[in-house]
Order: structure tokens, then C-alpha cells, then sequence
């Protein structure tokens, strides 16, 4: 067998991606993880900033060394830059041989025997409007794996002034959900416990496909598969959290109490400008209802500083919304202008040194918001879904509680894949310490 060697940048849905390129490769090819050994090279990358963009150039530019000594290593780029840059990215780049948008990954098999015959280079950057994800399970025996992703959407239409992703992910259409169940089950049947479903927006679930069920509907018959402990989902737009999801997630014991909610901006004037069609005051008054729904539930956010235009004042509003909310834990960028997004042309942008001293402040309140929240959990067991060693220290395993929080702790052999009751005894900046106390699967 010939070896493949695969590098993923960018969110959970670029990771599942790559796991079904390597499901439809795997009659010719196993999985390596030494690129130099690499008789394939597959770059799936990002563009959703620009720093993520500029990653993959620095790799895949680096690749032209070992193309010049092994010609006959085939190097793919796919994903969100190659949607984007289609053609362009051989003219910096003249050693790649295939080029492949998010939709064409899934045309992999040929378009590699194309190569394979000589002919070289190949871009297919195709996007249709009703584009259809095919059924594919990945083989997971080997792996064992815990927990898995899966894609429940496909694009966005929401058009937020700063984003790429409509451009490069096409418009939102929804996976029907006999299929979503029926990966669902074949994941549990090779022993996951815990699946993550993705989507741009869930909350926006089928409400473009007739016959449909709503997100929650979905969400409460994915619960009920048996042997499946856990579900998660991300990411969902705040305009689109409704009371029934809302009610979903107090309710449903397997629908995880955490939340990823991205607020972006604290200030009415940057979210107009944005794009984001709620006000401050919309968004806090369903954080407010949520929680009295379900006081245990834990909130995380994406924030964006030195967007064209944000004020001292407009920044100030963001750093009062996190204090506000006290989120578990925040994701927080640097704007940066990107390709057909209509911010890029929005004047008065902020300088790099001011988004800079932005950031460090967003990240300075955070971590004192986090390590309280983490410092309140000392002296309490929680429910751990073990996923294997802590990759830090092979000593200790890991795992999350239901709120999304990292747990690591002493324990006997054999944990992997079980739930476990820990207590908690110290804290570390990202996560948790305990001591194993007993195992509690349903
Ligand atoms: N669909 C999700 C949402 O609405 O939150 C995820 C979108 S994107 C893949 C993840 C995050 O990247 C966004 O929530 C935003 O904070 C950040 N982001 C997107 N475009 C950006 C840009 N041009 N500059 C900086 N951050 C950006
Ligand atoms: Fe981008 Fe907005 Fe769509 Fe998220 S909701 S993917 S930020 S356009």
C-alpha cells in the first residue's frame, strides 16, 4: 500500500472532511504520519482568516524541496483556500497537482487517478447550489475513537460582512436526517459514544428543505439512538437560538450543557456593521433565558477585535459583555480582511498594534473569568467521558465533563471510552485536575 500523509487546518468540519478523503483513499493508500515517507500530501486548509491562509503557503511552499527530490510525490490543496484561489494557487505554488474545493474532496478518487495517468495539474473548484454530501462511513476499527463529528449542513447563508466561508462553502444546505442518523448509528456500532454535530448555523437546520425537522427535533432523535451517550453540536447563530432548542438542552440528559454561542462584539454599532442581525441587548436576554432554563449550562463565544471602525468605546462594550456573560471560555481574533467579504472594503481600519493591545486585553479578563469558573469547581465530582491519555502527560487520562471542560486525572487501566465520576482537586489555565472515584456509564 502506498502512504498518505494529511495535514488539517481550520475548524471540525475541514477534520471530518478529511476523515471521509481518507475513507474513499483507503484501498490505495494508508495513513502516515512522517511527510517525508508521504507518497501523497494532502494540505486541507482554511481561509477563514488571514493567518490561517498564510500557514498553508508557508507549508505547502516549503513542499517544493522534497517535490524536486521525489517527483513522484503528489501534492493535493483543498479545502477553503483552493475554493478560493482555484487556479491561482499554481501560479505561486507550481509544484501542486491537485486542487480541490470543499464539494470537489469528495470527486478525490478520480481526480488522483487523472494524476497518476500524467495528467497534471488538476483544479476543480466546481460549487453547485444543491450540492449533496454523499453517505460516506469512515473505517474506524483500528482507532477506536471515542468521539466523532458529524456533518448535519453544508454552506452558510448568513453573510456576516467579515466571513469567507458563504463564498468559499457555497449557500446552507441541510444532510437529510435518515442519512445524519444512519452515520450516527454506524459510529456507535464501532463504538463512539459521543458525536458532535456541525453546521455553519445548526440552528438553521432544514428550514430551507420541506418536510424537515427543526434542529431540536433532530437533535432529540439523535439522543435517542441507543448507545450513544452524548451529543454535542456547534456552532449556532445567536438570531436563530430558539426557545425549543433552548428547552432541548435543559431537557435531553444526552444533550451535552454546553454552548457555543459566537457574540463577536459587545456594541450595537460594530454587530450592525457586521452584520449579525441581533443587538447586545436581544443576545443577553437569551442568555438570560437559557440559563434560568438551565442553570448548569456552560456558554463559550468567538470574539472579533479591531474590526473597521471599533471604537475604544465600541471595545469597551465588548470586554462589559464578557464580563457580563462569564463566559467558560472564549475564542478571540485579530480581524483581518479577507478576499470577497464585504468588510474588506469598509474604511478606517484599525492599525495592527492597536488589535493587538486589543487582544492581549480580551485575553488578560478571560483568563481571570476562566480561572474562576475553573477555582469553583475544586471540591466537586463530575462526570467524566474518558477519551484516552492526556497527550501532555501519558500518566493521566482525559476527557470532558458534559460542559465542555477538559479533566485530567489519575486513574486504573482501562478507562478509555467509559464515564467516570472524578473529583475535582486543582486547576490548570485550560483545564481541570482530579482523582478518579468510580466508573458511572449509563
Ligand atoms: N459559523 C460560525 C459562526 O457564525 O460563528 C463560525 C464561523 S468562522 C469559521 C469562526 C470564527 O472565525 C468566527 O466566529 C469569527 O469569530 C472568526 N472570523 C471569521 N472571519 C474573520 C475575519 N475576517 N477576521 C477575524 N476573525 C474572523
Ligand atoms: Fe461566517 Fe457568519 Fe456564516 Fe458564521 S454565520 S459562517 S460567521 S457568514
Amino acid at each position: 500500500m502506498k502512504k498518505v500523509f494529511i495535514r488539517t487546518f481550520g475548524c471540525q468540519m475541514n477534520e471530518y472532511d478529511s476523515e471521509r478523503i481518507l475513507t474513499l483513499l483507503k484501498d490505495q493508500y494508508v495513513s502516515c504520519p512522517e511527510l517525508n515517507e508521504a507518497d501523497l500530501i494532502i494540505v486541507n486548509t482554511c481561509s477563514v482568516r488571514e493567518k490561517a491562509e498564510q500557514k498553508v503557503y508557508s507549508l505547502v511552499g516549503r513542499l517544493k524541496h522534497l517535490k524536486r527530490r521525489r517527483p513522484e510525490v503528489i501534492i493535493a490543496v483543498v479545502g477553503c483556500v483552493a475554493q478560493q484561489e482555484g487556479e491561482r494557487i499554481l501560479k505561486r505554488l507550481p509544484h501542486v497537482d491537485l486542487v480541490l474545493g470543499p464539494q470537489a474532496v469528495y470527486r478525490f478518487p478520480e481526480h488522483l487517478a487523472k494524476v497518476l495517468a500524467g495528467e497534471r495539474p488538476i483544479v476543480d473548484v466546481t460549487m453547485v447550489k444543491n450540492f449533496r454530501q454523499p453517505l460516506i462511513f469512515p473505517e474506524l476499527d483500528g482507532t477506536r475513537p471515542v468521539k466523532a463529528f458529524v456533518t448535519i449542513m453544508q454552506g452558510c447563508d448568513n453573510f456576516c460582512s467579515y466571513c469567507v466561508v458563504p463564498y468559499t462553502r457555497g449557500r446552507e444546505i441541510s444532510r437529510p436526517p435518515e442519512e445524519i442518523l444512519a452515520e450516527v448509528e454506524h459510529l456507535v456500532r464501532c463504538g463512539v459514544r459521543e458525536v458532535t454535530l456541525l453546521g455553519q448555523n445548526v440552528n438553521s437546520y432544514g428550514r430551507k428543505e420541506k418536510g424537515f425537522p427543526t434542529f431540536a427535533e433532530l437533535l432529540r432523535e439523535v439522543a435517542s439512538i441507543p448507545g450513544l451517550w452524548r451529543v454535542r453540536f456547534t456552532t449556532s447563530h445567536p438570531k436563530d437560538l430558539t426557545e425549543e432548542l433552548m428547552r432541548c438542552l435543559a431537557e435531553e440528559p444526552k444533550v451535552c450543557k454546553h454552548l457555543h454561542l459566537p457574540v463577536q462584539s459587545g456594541s450595537d454599532r460594530i454587530l450592525k456593521r457586521m452584520n449579525r442581525r441581533y443587538t447586545r441587548a436581544e443576545y443577553l436576554n437569551k442568555v438570560a433565558k437559557l440559563r434560568t432554563l438551565c442553570p448548569e449550562i456552560a456558554l463559550t463565544t468567538d470574539v472579533i477585535v479591531g474590526f473597521p471602525g471599533e471604537t475604544e468605546e465600541d471595545f469597551k462594550a465588548t470586554l462589559s459583555l464578557l464580563e457580563e456573560v462569564r463566559y467558560a471560555e472564549i475564542f478571540s481574533f485579530k480581524y483581518s480582511d479577507r478576499p470577497l467579504a464585504r468588510s474588506r472594503l469598509f474604511k478606517e481600519k484599525i492599525p495592527e498594534e492597536i488589535k493587538a493591545q486589543r487582544l492581549a486585553k480580551v485575553h488578560e479578563l478571560q483568563a481571570r473569568i476562566t480561572r474562576e469558573i475553573n477555582e469553583s469547581f475544586i471540591g466537586k465530582e463530575v462526570e467524566v467521558l474518558v477519551e484516552g491519555r492526556s497527550p501532555g502527560n501519558p500518566l493521566l487520562w482525559t476527557g470532558r465533563t458534559t460542559t465542555n471542560h477538559v479533566v485530567n486525572f489519575e486513574g486504573p487501566e482501562g478507562l478509555k471510552g467509559l464515564l467516570v465520576c472524578v473529583l475535582i482537586e486543582d486547576t490548570g489555565q485550560h483545564s481541570l485536575r482530579g482523582r478518579f472515584k468510580e466508573i458511572v456509564n449509563p
